[in-house]
């Protein structure tokens, strides 16, 4: 299921086994929380090279519902995406005052914002919807603490999240879809120890790094990253859920993390960042107003082969919303590439030069 074929100190370069063809690991993957990524379509991730995407069961539950994915006959053919499709629990959603309603040991209650309907989703119910889904790799229910939250707070998500976690277990029946753990703790080094050492002795095809990317700064990831994957096994892949800053990809890819998913590449994008070997840059700055290079020296993305970054200025400033669909595929393309460039590092056993060099020359604002 997940073979490791080389290593450069921590990092690591595997292969992910699923029902929809082998994915190399390190990985990003874009969000397509109702199975689409913004104004990328099924096909344009191909052409970029993604082989993942990771969609939100607990939305597709909600809408288009769960009637219209198995009359499609998963979401594999609704969407026309021959790719590995993670879906996450809604675990996440917790955290989001317009879904919750209550939480209590037996599970979740929601509230859908589409018309209000409430719904009670126990990790058993989570387990039978994303089995129904058809997605390759399943995610556990998780109780997701907000990063404010007390020390008593996480200790409670920490318990919760480990109870629910044996039961998802119990009730996953579908041997063909593989299911991942989700690791909590919050920033505390005792709880991040703890929550990975109960979940991993679950037994899962895989082990996720919940609760982190909600605003506690690269330092407090870094080492939060790090005591969750000390406690893990070395024989399964890693996943750092909901970051995808490029500096903090490089260095989860040193603390020997394979996966990650994040929805700041596309939401940037539609908020004129542009990701570039020196750093992020603002395309809507008057400066680019004459700048006929592309938005990345030496980058090799179709908008990249075609555009200059005085035309995408141009579409700004005429708001023509097409700057938007280049710039996020750009973005995508970086990220892409990026990996790309870290597995061969690794292969070559050069990743902590690579690091070191690209973490020197990206600047972030
Ligand atoms: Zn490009």
């Amino acid at each position: 299921m997940f073979k490791i074929i080389s290593t450069s100190k921590n990092a690591r370069l595997g292969i992910l086994k699923t029902r929809h063809g082998e994915v190399e690991t390190p990985f990003f993957m874009p969000v397509a929380t109702k199975l689409a990524v913004k104004l990328i379509s099924p096909n344009d991730l191909e052409k970029i090279g993604l082989k993942s995407i990771i969609s939100n069961a607990f939305i597709l539950y909600l809408d288009p519902g769960l009637n219209t994915i198995k009359k499609a006959k998963g979401v594999h053919k609704f969407m026309n995406y021959n790719n590995v499709i993670f879906t996450d629990s809604g675990g996440f959603q917790m955290a989001s005052k317009a879904f919750l309603e209550s939480i209590d040991e037996k599970g979740v209650h929601f509230r859908s914002p589409i018309d209000n309907s409430k719904h009670f989703i126990t990790p058993e119910k989570n387990m039978e919807i994303q089995q129904q889904l058809k997605s390759d790799i399943a995610m556990v229910l998780d109780y997701m603490p907000k990063f404010e939250d007390k020390r008593e707070c996480i200790e409670e998500s920490v318990k919760i999240t480990y109870e629910w976690a044996k039961r998802c277990k119990k009730s996953h029946k579908d041997k063909n879809q593989l299911l991942f753990g989700i690791t909590q703790g919050g920033t505390f080094t005792d709880l991040r120890k703890k929550s990975s050492e109960l979940i991993c002795s679950l037994d899962f095809d895989g082990y996720a790094i919940g609760g982190l990317g909600m605003g506690e700064g690269p330092d407090l990831l870094d080492k939060a990253v790090k005591n969750s994957v000390k406690f893990m096994p070395k024989n399964k892949p890693r996943y750092l859920m909901g970051i995808g800053s490029v500096r903090d990809i490089v260095r989860a890819i040193g603390n020997g993390v394979d996966i990650f998913d994040s929805c700041y590449v596309t939401r940037h994008s539609r908020h004129h960042v542009v990701f570039t070997k020196k750093g992020e840059i603002r395309i809507n700055k008057q400066k680019f107003r004459n700048d006929f290079t592309p938005l990345d020296k030496n980058c090799k993305c179709d908008t990249c082969k075609r555009y200059t970054k005085a035309y995408i200025y141009h579409l700004i400033k005429i708001n023509e919303l097409t700057w938007k669909r280049l710039v996020t595929w750009h973005n995508l393309y970086f990220v892409k590439n990026l990996i790309d460039e870290v597995k061969k590092s690794i292969k070559e056993d050069k990743f902590e030069k690579f690091k070191k060099e690209f973490l020197k020359n990206y600047k972030v604002k």
